[in-house]
């Protein structure tokens, strides 16, 4: 049955041999004497939260969806308790800093916990989902008794936060949003205005909810120059009411657990945070880290379809296969895990789950030696990776995600399209994953056009390097270092030919950057297939696991290889004239 195994041994390999976390973690402040048992022990904890609390709430969270009754969202049986039991655990202030409350643990180890929170249970994780953001948002940029009321109870969960970006006519565009600020004699504002899709604009976690709104004061310049960000409470100081009301709750295709609202402000008070006008800047502390988030869940996603698949197919006998493994089962029948389609199937969804894991986390780590590494130069090219990684992990593992539980789906067959066996409900939540935080051609276009192609693809250069160094020792590190040469190519030529054809860079930039994502996994292949056969060459004491990274290694190049080539023939293929539709 549809259950949640958290990959502990996985997270161990990529956190302490892929990345060698707990040796960078030396040269990073804060974190000196953080070592691989606890982080190990911290991992096990949220493992086991995340299958014992939240998995068993999700299939009965889909079906009862929260309701929304004289103005109060509820949320479904069991969300409530749960969300206590994560803030009194204190996973909240995991990664916060220790003057505010926090426990200072890195990036790296929140990542690992919010993978396994929306794998087990997307829609639950929703409402904590963008709380870690609200808490950079809030230690940047809030001031005086606005920081002291707000940020302790931001850090520890005990008030959730939302991030009120989207408008009916300001969605991708932000710079449409027409919510209005106005200031008031005491230094406060009022704020008008209508958001819509907003996640977790109300519910019963907690009683006062901290909404990060965009709005425009007065005089301010068009576009997403004029943009101011505020902080306005569901309830004042004192406990009175704001101006702040759900109108109506989504209808939609999954997440039916998490509270997806429209929200009315009627001139509600709110306190302008960091400077006027430059709200999107101080949002993006929000956004960024959200985008790492969400790939995360792609990756959950991915994770249950893999293991969920695989038990069924060791269970479930139908047909003779071509072949088996001896002694052939008996019965009439084989199990499904045998049939080559079958197989391919499930190889592919491990595969890719496997190296999504090492994608996501170099991300992770990279924040954290943004944030704490003591050498400047390894601090600015950290960040300057995780900037050019960001997008490429919401992108590519969004997509794995959703489209991994379609694929999984099917072998299920006709009992994948039911709800008790839990893959039709991940499809449905997965998809929006796609969506949120920035469409993933908005992604593409980002890394494309803002980040690759203004400095030549300098900068992007200096990823691939890193990228092809980490392939060292691996017998696939002579065809992981090819698709970094071609990338290189494809990215000369497209900043070649963009000055005659400014259109080019936005027609290829979808498939330049699943092809980075392409030729990155391959690359977290090659490495974690060299540090698999050193394992296996000094005897170490699991040699199942390696052998099993190094079948998998070997799957990816010789048959996800082409996928790369796909993504860089369309590439190429961008340079046609793509005609306008009426
Ligand atoms: C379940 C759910 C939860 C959400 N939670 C929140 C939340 O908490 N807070 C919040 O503020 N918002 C939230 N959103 C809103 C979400 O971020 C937006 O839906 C998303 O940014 C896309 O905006 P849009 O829906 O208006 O689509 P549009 O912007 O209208 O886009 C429609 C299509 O056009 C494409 N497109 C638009 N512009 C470009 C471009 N420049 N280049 C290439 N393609 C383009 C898009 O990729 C997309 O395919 C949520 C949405 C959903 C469904």
């Amino acid at each position: 049955m549809w259950h949640y195994d958290p990959p502990l041994r996985d997270m161990r390999f990529v956190v302490d041999e892929v990345l060698g976390a707990p040796d960078a973690w030396t040269a990073m402040s804060g974190f000196e004497d953080l070592d691989a048992g606890t982080a190990a022990q911290v991992l096990e904890q949220a493992g086991r939260f995340a299958a014992e609390v939240l998995a068993p709430i999700n299939g009965p969270g889909d079906l009862e969806g929260c309701v929304l009754a004289d103005g109060r969202v509820s949320t479904p049986r069991g969300f409530r308790e749960a969300y206590q039991a994560f803030v009194d655990a204190g996973w909240p202030a995991l990664a916060c800093d220790p003057d505010c409350g926090g426990q200072g643990l890195p990036q790296l180890l929140n990542s690992a916990l919010f993978e396994m929170l929306a794998a087990a249970n997307h829609a639950w994780t929703m409402y904590p989902g963008l709380l870690h953001g609200a808490y950079e948002c809030l230690h940047a940029h809030a001031r005086g008794a606005v920081r002291d009321t707000y940020l302790p109870r931001v850090t520890r969960g005990e008030w959730l936060s939302t991030m009120c970006l989207t408008e009916a006519h300001a969605g991708s565009d932000l710079g449409l949003a027409r919510t209005r600020a106005e200031p008031a004699a005491d230094g406060s504002h009022r704020i008008t205005g209508g958001k819509i899709f907003i996640s977790g604009g109300d519910h019963d976690l907690t009683p006062n909810i901290v909404h990060l709104v965009l709005a425009r004061l007065p005089d301010a310049p068009s576009g997403t120059k004029g943009l101011s960000l505020f902080l306005v409470p569901k309830l004042l100081p004192g406990g009175a009411p704001n101006a702040v009301r759900c109108e109506r709750l989504e209808h939609k295709m999954g997440l039916k657990g998490s509270a997806t609202c429209a929200m009315s402000f009627d001139g509600a008070t709110g306190w302008l945070l960091g400077e006027p006008n430059r709200g999107l800047p101080a949002m993006f502390l929000m956004m960024n880290a959200a985008r790492l988030h969400v790939g995360l869940q792609g990756l959950g996603h991915l994770e249950m379809a893999a293991q969920n698949a695989l038990r069924y197919a060791l269970e479930r006998p139908q047909s003779r296969a071509p072949r088996t493994p001896a002694p052939r089962s008996g019965g009439a029948a084989d199990l499904i895990a045998h049939h080559p389609a079958v197989r391919r199937t499930l190889l592919e969804l491990q595969a890719r789950a496997q190296a999504g894991r090492v994608l996501a986390y170099w991300a992770a780590h990279a924040l954290d030696e943004h944030a704490r590494h003591a050498d400047a130069g390894a601090r600015e090219a950290a960040n300057e990776r995780a900037s050019l990684l960001t997008p490429i992990v919401k992108a590519v593992l969004t997509e794995f995600g959703h489209f991994g539980a379609d694929r999984a789906l099917g072998v299920w067959g006709g009992h994948g399209y039911v709800h008790e066996n839990g893959i039709e409900q991940s499809v449905r939540d997965s998809r929006v994953t796609l969506i949120y935080e920035g469409t993933n051609e908005i992604q593409a276009a980002d890394l494309v056009v803002r980040k690759i192609l203004p400095d030549a693809g300098a900068k992007f250069a200096a990823l691939l390097d890193w990228a092809g160094a980490q392939c060292e020792g691996s017998p696939h590190a002579a065809a992981a270092r090819a698709r970094i040469d071609a990338l290189r190519g494809a990215v000369a030529a497209l900043h070649r030919d963009a000055a005659a054809d400014p259109e080019l860079p936005y027609r290829a930039a979808d498939d330049l950057l699943f092809a980075a994502g392409e030729a990155l996994l391959g690359c977290a292949w090659a490495r974690s297939d060299a540090l698999a056969a050193g394992a296996i060459a000094r005897g170490a004491a699991d040699a199942p696991f390696y052998e099993g990274k190094r079948v998998l290694a070997r799957f990816h190049f010789e048959w996800l290889g082409g996928e790369f080539a796909r993504r860089l023939e369309r590439v190429a293929a961008a340079r046609c004239a793509l005609p306008f539709v009426a």
